[in-house]
């Protein structure tokens, strides 16, 4: 399964205003809908780990005017969603499974 965050954007596409669920694939999966500034859920089935301290996941979303895909960046630090934003395309998600990028890790031990 996947989860949401949501997010108001205007379309590029067709300029229609909307709260969008954005889908990704971080945490516990369980189709969960988040707001920006809230805390992941952990627990199996997950994605990711909770000791990934800061990561970039990959999000997608569908205009439900136009039907027009976009692909996001929703950064993760300490385990709350910080911020929602369209692709900068500074972060590169390659092959299938690849759905989050971790930028820093707890230090083992
Ligand atoms: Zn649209």
């Amino acid at each position: 399964m996947y989860n949401f965050v949501k997010y108001k954007m205007v379309c590029s596409t067709c300029f229609d205003t909307s709260e969008r669920k954005v889908q990704f694939y971080y945490g516990n999966l369980r189709v969960w809908e988040y707001n920006v500034g809230d805390c992941l859920i952990w627990g199996d089935p997950q994605e990711g780990d909770r000791a990934q301290r800061h990561v970039v996941v990959s999000g997608v979303s569908t205009c439900p005017k136009c039907r027009q895909t976009s692909s996001f960046e929703i950064v993760v630090k300490d385990g709350r969603i910080e911020s929602v934003n369209l692709s900068s395309g500074r972060y590169l998600f390659v092959g299938d499974d690849e759905y989050f990028i971790v930028l820093s890790s707890e230090l083992p031990g």
